[in-house]
């Protein structure tokens, strides 16, 4: 069985359809390529902006590595 193609940016979460192929629902963003906004005066990171789901991260957020 081959795994289906799924957006690497967004967890899945495994549906089992009865007689048929499992179904994949989207879930949670993983929050993959996060922008760093930096403060003005300071050009210090203060925050990270994720662009797939416009959620607003910590400065020291890290992607999850796999
Ligand atoms: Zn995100």
């Amino acid at each position: 069985m081959t795994e289906p193609q799924l957006d690497p940016r967004w967890e899945w979460i495994e549906s089992p359809t009865f007689g048929g192929p499992s179904e994949y629902i989207r879930g949670a963003c993983r929050h993959l390529t996060p922008v760093e906004v930096r403060a003005t005066v300071t050009d210090e990171v203060v925050a990270h902006l994720c662009p797939d789901c416009d959620h607003q991260l910590p400065a020291e957020w890290q992607p999850t590595r796999r």
